[in-house]
Order: structure tokens, then sequence, then C-alpha cells
């Protein structure tokens, strides 16, 4: 029980500092259909994770029941006085996408009804409502892996309301692979990639440092391929260190000699050398899993390894460009004098045959108040594409004002959300794509993948649901 706070007081406010109240859903035990990989811990709870974990507890105490994990963990949040308006859902415990199908659907139902207060008598009905319920679903994350990105699984996860997927890509060669069992190949991970941002998701990757077979130099050319090559270019990262886990097979090659972890201070180093080459594009969401100490057999065990990154990087004043390092939110906490004169700023790169528009709003310290990826895909997807809606469109794979969330229609008094950020950075999407269309005749739309919680939002920019999408001519 969270014990409840004085009156307007928010506990643990970076929770929700980057304008979301994010909320974790963790689906019940199942083995992933291609076996174990070598480092996945194998325990009485969802693959790859530890028994008293936080979300797995909280799970456990639900059933793995999706509506009554959301209904406790809304309330959670109201204790700890933090917004509920505004909700991103992340889906977690092994590959959801490789659930039957049908489980698949009753789990996603049960967080919109949750969310909505209320049971429909079908998704559809849930997602209609949460458009203008009071928790409204504004982005919902599932991490899947590689090979379960297909054409089947892109158009489900539409179909769920999905804005962001998540692939365990871990690193980007073959041969260490196989060697951990993850039974696909760098080629997936290509694949999945294009499929991906062909359909306006936003694309995370699960990184792993200290893998068998690989070594901090090997792990950093692979990392600098990331973003050297257009055919990865992810927005977001997660990078879990590897760690020997209980009842893996690394604990057996550990235990026999055959491994050896990084230690800490192997690990901080490469870290800090990862962090100099991630772009101004890319977010690194987390550093570490979570695992419970008892059942880590060896490796790093350090929880607040990210926030000893932050604090050498900001005290030795090396320059970051990830997105985290300078939101906002994030930016107050280390200076009080943050100067608020905002500017748009353009980055674009190629990424998987398209064009990409990474637009900013920054101060003059490249401080950033919010963002908007926008993406102009290739003449031949725009003339082709798998998804019939989006034949010559655009594509908006995400607007994100940053900032301490409020609750929908509260005003700000400082920097961030509700400030008309948005609509500026929306209006400088449509020049882009306008100007665009000069040269570009396949263009004749605009597409947004959209959280079913932010519909009505770009309804007042004009905007109309196609199917999946927030549609508009140009
Ligand atoms: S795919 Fe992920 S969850 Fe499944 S065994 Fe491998 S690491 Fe574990």
């Amino acid at each position: 029980m969270i014990p409840p706070t004085s009156q307007k007081e928010v506990r643990k406010p970076t929770k929700t500092l980057a304008g979301v109240t994010p909320v974790a859903v963790m689906c019940s035990p199942r083995r992933c259909s291609h076996g174990v990989c070598r480092y996945c811990p194998v325990f009485d709870v969802p693959q790859s994770y530890t028994p008293a974990s936080p979300p797995v507890l909280r799970a456990i105490r639900h059933n793995y029941d999706s509506y009554g994990q959301i209904e406790s963990r809304l309330k959670a949040f109201e204790v700890m006085h933090h917004p509920t308006d505004k909700i991103e859902i992340i889906i977690l415990g092994g590959t959801f996408l490789d659930y039957p199908v049908e489980y698949q659907y009753e789990f996603i139902k049960g967080i919109y009804d949750a969310l909505n207060g209320k049971k429909s008598s079908s998704l559809e009905k849930a997602k209609k409502l949460n458009e203008k319920t009071r928790h409204r679903c504004v982005a919902l994350c599932i991490e899947t892996r590689p090979d379960f990105a297909r054409d089947e699984d892109i158009r489900r996860a539409l179909d769920f309301g999905c804005t962001r997927m998540e692939i365990g890509v871990q690193i980007l060669d073959d041969e260490i692979y196989k060697h951990i069992n993850r039974a696909h190949t760098v080629q997936d991970v290509v694949d999945a990639t294009q499929r991906l941002r062909n359909a306006g998701f936003k694309i995370g990757y699960h990184i792993m440092p200290g893998l068998p077979k690989s070594s901090p130099e090997k792990d950093l050319k692979l990392f600098k391929l990331l973003f050297k090559d257009q055919k990865f270019k992810p927005d977001q990262l997660k990078i879990y260190p590897t760690q020997v886990m209980q009842n893996t097979g690394l604990e057996k090659d550990f235990k026999a000699g055959r491994f050896k972890p990084y230690t800490l201070e192997q690990t901080q180093e490469l870290l800090i050398k990862m962090f100099k080459v991630i772009p101004e594009y890319c977010r690194t969401m987390r550093v570490m899993r979570q695992f419970s100490p008892e059942h880590i057999v060896a490796g790093t065990t350090r929880i607040s390894l990210r926030q000893d990154l932050d604090k050498i990087l900001r005290e030795k004043k090396i320059p970051i460009k990830e997105i985290r390092f300078r939101e906002i939110g994030f930016a107050q906490k280390y200076s009080n004098k943050i100067d608020k004169k905002i500017k748009l700023k353009v980055l674009e790169y190629q990424a998987n045959q398209g064009k990409e528009f990474f637009i900013q709003a920054v101060n003059k310290e490249n401080v950033l108040f919010g963002l908007l990826r926008l993406r102009l895909p290739s003449k031949e997807s725009l003339e082709n594409s798998v998804i019939s809606e989006l034949k010559n469109a655009a594509l908006i794979r995400e607007l994100h004002v940053y900032g301490q969330a409020i609750n929908l229609g509260e005003k700000n008094k400082g920097p961030g959300q509700h400030k008309g950020l948005g609509k500026k950075l929306m209006k400088k999407a449509e020049e882009i794509i306008k100007k665009e269309s000069k040269t570009n005749p396949e263009v004749k739309k605009i597409a947004i993948i959209s959280g079913i919680g932010v519909r009505e939002y770009y309804k007042k920019l004009g905007y109309n649901l196609d199917k999946y999408y927030m549609t508009k001519n140009i």
C-alpha cells in the first residue's frame, strides 16, 4: 500500500517527467516458440523476468489479468498525485505477438476496458470509448522479436492501437545470434525495421553489450553501425548489459569457466563511449534490467548505473546529443536557469530507403521541449504500400511535447505541455511535406500513427480517421 502524500505533492516525479504517465502491464507466463535464448532466465513467471521484480509481483496479484493490473496502477498513480489522463501502455513479458491471437485480443481489450472503467462488448467499442474517456491511451508499446514483426503481426498491432514497437536486437552479429540461440538473423532485424518504419511505428531496439563471443571493441563497432547504416537507425534504445542469471545456459557457461561478464568499470567505460555516438534523434529509454539481485549470478548489479552515467557525463561536460539527456524535464533537474526561447530545428537523414525529418523544438543550449518524427517513404513504398491506407502518404511517426505531464485541459505555468508547441510542430511538418510534394507528386496526404486517446487532438487539426491512421490530404 502506497502511503498518501500531502496534497499536490507528486511522489517520484521522474516517472511522469517525459510528459505522459507510463503504465506497464504483464502478460501471463508462456515460453517463446523458438526455444530459450542462452542468457534468458526461466522461472515460473513470464519469460525473461525474475520472480519478485515489481511488475511481476503486481501481475501475480492480479493473476496476470490486464484489467486488474491497469486498474490498480491507475489508483497507485492517483495516490502519488500523478496525472492519469494521458497514459502510455507498455506490454511486458515474453514475445506478446507470439501468444495465441485470441489471447492477444482479450488482453488488449482488458487494457482499454480498465482505462475506460467499463467493459465493452468488443475491442472496437472499447477503443472508440477511449477516444474521449478520462484515462486516455496516448501510446501503446509492444516488445517483440525481429521475426515477429511480419505484415500480419503489424496489422494486428495496428488493430490494438499500438504506436511503438521495441525489438530485441541485442547485437548485429549472426554468429553470436546462433551461439545464443536467438533463432533469427541480422537480415530479420533489417526487414522488421523496414516494415515497422513504413507502417509509421516508432522503433525501439534492445541492445545487450557483453554477450558471449563479443568484446567491448566489437560491441562498440556494431553499436556505431546502428546509426551509420540506414537500414537500422532506431528512434529509441534500451541498453541491457549482459548479466549471468540463474537458470540460464549462460550460468552453466560461467560456472564452467567458458564465459566471463564485463566488470562494472568495463561496462561503464563502454556505455560512456556508446552515449557519445547516439545521435540527436534517438532516445535512450533505459540502461540495465530490473532483475532482483538474488537471481543474478555474475555481472553488473548496479541498478543506478544510468544515474551514475548521467552524473559523469554532466560533470565532465561530455557533449551528449541523445534525447533524454536534453529533455526539458530532466535538464531542469540539473539547472534552474533554462532559456525559454524556443526555435524549431530540422534534422534530415536517410533511413530504410526513405527520408526522415526530425523536427525539434529547442533553445539555444539544445534543451529539448518537443519533437516530431516525419517520414517520407521511398517512391516504391508510396506507390505500393502493403497497408492500403498508407498509399501516397507521408507519415508522422511521433509527436511529443516534453515537460512534467499535466491533465488534459489544465494549463501549465512552466515550459512544456499545452502551450501550443504541438501545433507548431505539426504546422512545420505540413509545410515540409507540401514542399516535398512539389518534387514528389506521389505524396498526396499525411498519415499519423496515433494513440487512440490522441485522435480527438488530431481531429481538431483537420485530420480524420482512416481505419488505423489519422489522415489529411495536402
Ligand atoms: S526471445 Fe526474449 S523472452 Fe524469448 S527466450 Fe529470447 S530473450 Fe527470452
